[in-house]
């Protein structure tokens, strides 16, 4: 069966079963802060199993695309050396929110193994959750009778906390779980060991294939369990895993989801699968890395230099490493590799399709840039080795190379071990757990659990038509970091204040009681549906009534730039195509910031065109068209622009300034006119393909062009008043640019001069002509002229310094013969006269320069030359 085939008969089994289906969510969750990536089919689905909010159909079932590259779940490392473990994989899942429970759950997931899969029952074995003591949690004896209504009692395993009880987190909900087995070994193979003996056990044919949470508990904070109100339903099945059982074969590489990728790689590089473990390993390691770093793109997460795209980056950067040492891949081919993908799944996960091309672009420019890191990582490397002296490579070194380079560790000790060196590993892990506990002291943090004064179902938001409320804490929360020290989190039962979202900030505002006090907010963020204010204390009496009041300065610049944002991704479609996309956009009081899709620079006409069109509707004076709770299906009929990688819900908000329509949840002035101008300060690039431009609006056009003018008149009246500053400007541009040639002829001069006398001032020492001298020329000129005398004697030893700007700088030149006859090493020189000066530094064996910031010490140094030489 082909896996398409078999992703729908897992959905239409569930729709019959009275389930909808569900598309999957993108991988990067914007309202879930313990989250980088989706790592499960549940995690879109957390504020359901939270009771935040409430879903239309009590029964869901879908195909959920996850990530298990971070935090608890990190399978990154075992990737490519097993056969069954990814990075990006489909979750199948099936789930009850307060609905059916185990009877159902377990009786479903039997029939559609056995009976619509057909998969023999003999190869099957399930685990139910055997209890704890700790916990005081008694064993699943539920799921043990209605497993054996099925199953040989022999085939239903126990297993410990570890396998078979799950948790969201430290806290909230929780429950144990079966787990359903397969094993594909061969008959012969099983007669020698049984089965049950090698469930869960790592075994590359024997594997979970799903697991069903029967989530029956909630933890609190001190670590206790109290039984959920309503029990939900949560599976997983790795869909990879069953197309390997479905299709009869022994790898998850063997399935047609992964063939035609092996298949293009083995044409790219021309090496065969499964000939060579090595190769296969790195083949493997592609195979699955373009597609979470494809889908990943897609979904608008681009590689970058922090959090989620960071991940991403390293993602990319470990296939590309495979392909560089056990493929010879020395150029960028990955990206070569989108098309077959797209060609391939594109069907069930369009987003490949039509964003092809970008995910090209951005994968062979990242693959350019890491090869030329690579490139230039070697050449450090070779450095380090040259420099030293015994065979073991300090861990210090390597670490350096890692984490200011970003070469691989892996890929160092390789190539030293080539060159017969030693890595000193525990030096490289010392420094690596010293960096990771400077890092997880800064983000250590503890929350406390919700106090809950008053049960309410929904908090209501009113501040699209409100900035000022009277409300009351529904509950709240501690939360102690390192960084913040103490912070609180509210919860009212109506707030008019926006929770960051949509790429506009949070709302900052107060709280006033009725006796006067006041206690600001800071920020206003949503968590799993629930609106969070942060405060810096906690109101004297949490169970008054209180004032709620938004900063409306704040809050009204905002608008201005979030309508200017919606007015610019039209403007960028006009101007430039109906190609761009929206790829990410910062919307605060003092600027804005919108990232799209478009291939090369605007040029100053298009910018010019882009403001113009922006500018004209704003004068227009566009009302505000909002409307509220309309079907998702009939706003998009409608032409509103909706962007990918966003979760939106079944109704959405629409918000219309004359023909620019877009769903939104943002807050929006109430007509473009109170914009006033709208000004772009800059247009870059953000990674290949992707273009960034930020502007301003409003009061911050106003200071900008003041802060213009100021600095022209001063300009200006430093030009002594030109008439034209700019002619003005360029005239004394010239003669500067005169008067430097003119130098640079004065000290070749000097240097010639210079030469003649220093040759002169040569003292011959064991046969070998010395100097040590201070002389007054810059480190180039001091190189140049090394080298000039160097061509000139065989066996020169010079030892230069000069003195500039209150530091000192010492260059050692040392005949090539010299160096290989009688031992010396400029290098080693320096390093130690760089001690008379306070500094060090290095080079070659034959030139090498030190700096450092005590001139007083370069007579010693000097002085201190001769010894190297007797
Ligand atoms: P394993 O022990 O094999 O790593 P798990 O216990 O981490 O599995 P769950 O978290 O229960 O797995 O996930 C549910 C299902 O998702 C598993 O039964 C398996 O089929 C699939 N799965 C889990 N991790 C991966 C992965 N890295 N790649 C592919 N499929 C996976
Ligand atoms: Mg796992």
């Amino acid at each position: 069966m082909k896996s398409q085939d078999i992703r729908s008969q897992f959905l239409s089994f569930f729709e019959e079963k009275k389930h909808s289906i569900v598309p999957s969510a993108p991988m990067v969750l914007k309202d879930d802060p313990t989250l980088m990536f989706v790592n499960s089919g549940m995690a879109p689905f957390k504020e359901y199993f939270l009771g935040h909010a409430q879903p239309k159909n009590n029964r869901i079932a879908d195909s959920q695309k996850c990530l298990r590259v971070s935090g608890k779940h990190n399978d990154l490392e075992e990737v490519g050396y097993d056969t069954y473990h990814h990075t990006l994989f489909e979750m199948l899942g099936n789930w009850s929110f307060g609905d059916y429970f185990k009877k159902e759950a377990i009786a479903w997931a039997w029939e559609l193994l056995t009976e619509v899969f057909k998969i023999d029952k003999d190869i099957l074995y399930v685990t139910v959750f055997e209890g704890n003591e700790e916990d005081k949690l008694p064993m699943d004896t539920e799921a043990f009778e209605l497993w054996s209504a099925f199953v040989d009692r022999d085939r239903i395993l126990k297993g410990n906390k570890k396998d078979n009880f799950w948790e969201m987190g430290d806290q909230g909900p929780c429950g144990p779980c079966s787990e359903i087995h397969v094993d594909i070994r061969s008959a012969e193979e099983k007669a020698k060991i049984p089965g049950k003996d090698l469930v869960n056990q790592d075994h590359p044919q024997v594997v979970e294939i799903w697991n069903l949470v029967f989530m029956q508990y909630n933890r609190k904070a001190n670590g206790s369990l109290e039984p959920l109100p309503n029990k939900h339903i949560d599976t997983g099945m790795g869909f990879e895993r069953l197309c390997m059982v479905l299709q009869g074969v022994q790898s998850n590489y063997d399935t047609d989801v992964f063939t035609p990728i092996i298949r293009e790689v083995e044409v790219i590089t021309e090496k065969k699968y499964g000939v060579n473990e090595a190769e296969d390993v790195a083949i493997r390691v592609i195979c699955d890395h373009v597609r979470a770093v494809a889908f990943s793109i897609a979904d608008g997460q681009l590689p970058s230099n922090t959090g989620a795209g960071y991940v991403i980056r390293r993602i990319l950067r470990r296939a590309v490493r495979y392909g560089f040492t056990f493929l010879d891949k020395k150029e960028p081919f990955i990206f070569r590799l989108v098309d077959v993908l797209s060609k391939k799944m594109g069907d069930a996960f369009p987003e490949l399709k039509t964003q092809k091309q970008l995910i090209e672009n951005v994968i062979k420019e990242e693959e350019q840039s890491f090869l030329r890191t690579l490139d230039q990582g070697l050449v450090l490397l070779n450095r380090i080795v040259e420099e030293t002296s015994g065979n073991t490579v300090l861990g210090e070194k390597a670490f350096e190379l890692y984490d200011t380079y970003g070469f691989p560790i892996d890929l160092t000790a390789l190539i030293l071990a080539e060159k017969g060196l030693h890595l000193d590993e525990k030096g490289f892990n010392e420094e690596l757990q010293k960096q990771k506990n400077r890092s997880r002291a800064a983000s250590e943090m503890s929350t406390d659990d919700w106090t809950i004064l008053q049960q309410d179902d929904v908090e209501e938001f009113i501040g699209y038509d409100t900035l000022e409320a009277t409300v009351k804490i529904t509950r709240y929360r501690k939360v102690t970091s390192k960084k913040e020290g103490d912070m609180y989190q509210l919860v009212f039962n109506l707030t008019p204040f926006y929770p960051e979202g949509g790429g506009q900030v949070g709302d900052k505002g107060y709280l006033e009681d009725p006796h006067g006090d006041v206690v600001y907010v800071l920020d206003t963020k949503k968590e799993n549906n629930v609106i969070i204010h942060f405060t810096k204390n906690l109101p004297k009496d949490v169970k008054q009534t209180f004032k709620a009041a938004v900063d409306g300065k704040q809050r009204y610049r905002t608008e201005c730039n979030h309508t200017a944002t919606h007015l610019l991704h039209q403007a960028l479609r006009e101007v430039l195509g109906s190609h761009v996309e929206q790829k990410g956009s910062l919307v605060r009081s003092k600027h804005l910031r919108f990232d799209f899709s478009h291939f090369s620079k605007l040029t100053t006409e298009e910018l010019r065109d882009v403001e113009n069109f922006v500018n004209a509707r704003i004068e227009g004076r566009l009302p505000l068209i909002e409307k509220r709770n309309v079907p998702k299906e009939v706003a998009i009929a409608d032409g509103a622009l909706s962007l990918f990688g966003e979760k939106y819900g079944d109704t959405v908000r629409t918000i219309r300034f004359g023909s620019s329509m877009e769903l939104c949840g943002g807050t929006h002035v109430k007509n473009t006119v109170y914009i006033w101008h709208f000004k772009i300060v800059s247009e870059s690039a953000v990674a290949s393909g992707i273009r960034r431009i930020e502007a301003i609006t409003n009061d911050a056009v106003k200071d900008f062009y003041f802060d213009h003018d100021r600095v022209y008149f001063k300009m200006k009246e430093m030009l002594n008043n030109a008439q034209e500053p700019v002619k003005a400007l360029h005239s004394l541009q010239e003669e500067n640019s005169n008067l430097k040639k003119q130098i640079e002829v004065l000290l070749k001069d000097k240097a010639k001069n210079m030469k003649g006398e220093l040759e002169a001032a040569l003292t011959e020492i064991n046969g070998i002509q010395f100097l040590a001298k201070k002389i007054d020329l810059d480190a180039s000129g001091i190189k140049d002229l090394a080298f000039e005398m160097g061509s000139k004697f065989e066996n020169l030893f010079l030892l230069f310094a000069t003195e500039q700007d209150g530091k000192a700088l010492l260059s050692c030149y040392i005949s090539k013969p010299l160096v290989s006859e009688k031992g010396l090493n400029a290098g080693q020189v320096v390093r130690e006269l760089g001690k008379y000066i306070q500094g060090g530094g290095g080079g070659q064996p034959f030139f090498a320069t030190a700096g450092g910031k005590n001139p007083e010490g370069i007579a010693e140094a000097l002085e201190a030359a001769k010894k190297f030489l007797i």
